[in-house]
């Protein structure tokens, strides 16, 4: 006894906070979840990480102290060097920075605890867990955004502020036609994200009001009722073909600059609906792209993707390598 070694994941969402607690086989042995705060401040956001941390802990019958290391697989944007999210897209105004790596350590009573935007903590989970898991390939999410995390020649790509990989503000339409979340025009996620396809379903509609069984003037219109739609309404057959056209386009700016093997979609707009988003970005991909095509599969991990990788990188050393456990 006492040689067992524990690791931390931590998955921190705009919706919800997880923490799992593993042993050296990757086992989960502690689970706990919760809302993520809308504020007042980042602080309660950090307290909430630090809750769900001692839980998984308590569930799994340890100190936190004996954890080893940990794995954070945040929303963006971060400020890696502070170890830290920073004025976060998808929460409140006065939620302006989210100390994460320092307190963690302070708890865990380790230095090794390692920050990653969600999608890098989802490539490295892919990294780690897949069965085909070559050093060139890219974890895509399609969810209430949009990111990429990106493995080139075995090497997980954060940038200096770890920020690498935000390719769903890739400019894909220079005409704009779209205003993103993030004030800028054009971009991918503006059209294509969860949050988004209905804003784009219903300019699409004031531009050319044709019948449609969608409840587009509905405040609760959805990106669900798109996809439900799908082969009994014409008008929701073209959101679909204009999403799969903008997604195609996104992953084959992704190919071209990544060079990727084989790319994983996870997110729930395309968990939900793995068949009407994976298709079209597979049937266009020949007439995008000059390169080597990938192989375009649905992520094996679900929605445990982040967490599942955040622990990856807690038991590798931030990499998601297994030749380094
Ligand atoms: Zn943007």
């Amino acid at each position: 006894m006492g040689t067992m070694a524990y690791y931390v994941g931590v998955d921190l969402g705009a919706t919800n906070v997880r923490s799992v607690v593993g042993d050296d086989d990757g086992t989960i042995l502690g689970e706990a979840r919760d809302n993520t705060p809308r504020g007042p401040t980042g602080i309660a956001i950090t307290e909430a990480v630090l809750g769900v941390v001692r839980e998984a802990c308590a569930e799994a019958g340890i100190d936190p102290s004996d954890a080893v290391a940990a794995g954070i697989g945040a929303i963006g944007p971060l400020d890696l060097a502070e170890g830290a999210v920073e004025n976060p897209a998808n929460l409140p105004d006065t939620i302006d920075r989210i100390p994460l790596t320092g307190p963690l350590s302070v708890l865990l009573e380790t230095d090794e605890v390692y920050l990653h935007n969600d999608t890098n903590a989802g490539v490295i989970g892919e990294r780690f867990h897949s069965d085909r898991n070559p050093d060139d390939m890219v974890y895509l999410t399609i969810s209430s955004g949009i990111g990429a995390g990106v493995c080139v020649d075995g090497h997980v790509l954060a940038g200096w502020d770890g920020n690498a990989g935000e390719v769903g503000h890739l400019t894909l339409d220079p005409n704009g036609f779209m205003t993103c979340g993030c004030g800028h025009n054009g971009h991918w996620e503006g059209y294509c994200s969860g949050n988004n396809i209905p804003k784009y379903a219903r300019e699409l509609h004031e531009e050319d009001p044709v019948d449609t069984e969608l409840p587009v003037s509905d405040p609760d219109f959805s990106a669900v009722d798109v996809f439900e739609h799908a082969g009994e309404d014409e008008f929701a057959d073209h959101i679909i073909n204009q999403l799969g056209h903008w997604n195609a386009m996104g992953v084959a700016n992704i190919v071209h600059a990544y060079a990727p093997l084989i790319i994983y979609v996870g997110g729930a707009v395309a968990l939900n609906n793995p068949d009407l988003v994976l298709e079209p970005i597979r049937e266009q991909m020949s007439e995008m792209v000059m390169s080597n095509i990938p192989e375009i599969q649905l992520t094996t991990l679900g929605d445990e993707v982040v967490v599942e990788g955040a622990l990856a990188s807690a038991m590798t050393g931030g990499t998601g390598d297994r030749s380094r456990l």
